[in-house]
């Protein structure tokens, strides 16, 4: 039997590259997407390509309802969820701090963090064997924001990196016992389309020379640091970070 593997938002960017990875790996993947089906069911359509076996589940992360139907959908197309990556997350267009209100920290905690409790949590439910089960982990895709604040450009998704980051220590130390490890990867800059959403296409390589290597990360570079998370040389490793960040 295959083991679970659950990526949120994992219809592009990061989340397809996991997605990707954990089949070639031997996961078998719920591809989590909030919108974008046909994404979603691209990404499947091309693990499915090379032998794998994927589902696409649409759930909106940062809506519990729809958190809970999505798990007891993996439940039953796939079993019980081994490894959980949080990888769905919202960066909103840079702005300084005085023109922010407070709809767009809520829209971004609601995501960011929010839904990363509720998927480790229905994860922890599967995984602990306080309910059954035989244990798995988490990897939390925060950032490197989360230590450098982003001034002047996105404090708030800075803070909700951090509130994740701070999530992963508490949440590593509770489920250890139960053998669940939890972890945090944290992304520098990588090509993908969020840089648009945050009203900057070109932002990747704007930055170029203030990053140590002097390029953008691929996705395929984040997930290798996932994956490896979860494979057995990892297997002491828990409430711990890696930078992805080109040196940042
Ligand atoms: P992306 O915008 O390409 O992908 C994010 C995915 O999350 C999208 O598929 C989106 O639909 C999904 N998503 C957003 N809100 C959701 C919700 N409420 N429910 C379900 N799915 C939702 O961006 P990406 O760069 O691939 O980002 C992946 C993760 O990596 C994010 O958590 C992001 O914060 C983090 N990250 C990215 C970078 C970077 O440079 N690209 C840097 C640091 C951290």
């Amino acid at each position: 039997m295959s083991k679970v593997m659950l990526v949120t938002g994992g219809s592009r960017g990061i989340g397809a590259a996991v997605a990707k990875l954990a089949a070639r790996r031997g996961y078998a993947v719920g591809v989590n997407y909030r919108t974008h089906a046909g994404a979603a069911d691209a990404v499947v359509a091309d693990i499915q390509r090379q032998g794998g076996h994927a589902v696409a589940i649409q759930a909106d992360v940062s809506q519990e309802d729809q958190v809970l139907q999505m798990f007891r959908t993996l439940d039953e197309r796939l079993g019980r969820v081994d490894a959980l990556v949080n990888n769905a997350g919202i960066l909103e267009k840079q702005m300084r701090v005085d023109d922010m209100d407070a709809d767009r920290l809520l829209r971004v905690l609601s995501t960011n963090v929010i839904g990363a409790f509720l998927c480790a949590r229905e994860a922890v439910r599967r995984m602990s064997p306080r309910h059954g089960g035989q244990g798995g982990a988490i990897v939390n895709v925060s950032s490197a924001a989360a230590r450098l604040g982003s001034p002047n450009e996105y404090v708030d998704y800075a803070a909700s990196k951090g509130a994740l980051d701070t999530l992963t220590i508490g949440l590593s130390k509770e489920v250890a016992p139960e053998g669940i490890r939890v972890n945090g990867v944290r992304p520098g800059t990588i090509y993908t389309d969020m840089h648009a959403s945050g009203g900057e296409p070109g932002r990747v390589d704007r930055l170029k020379s203030v990053i140590p290597l002097r390029r953008g990360g691929s996705v395929e570079e984040v997930a290798g640091a996932v994956l490896w998370l979860f494979s057995d040389e990892a297997g002491y490793t828990s409430g711990s970070f890696i930078d992805v960040s080109g040196g940042t």
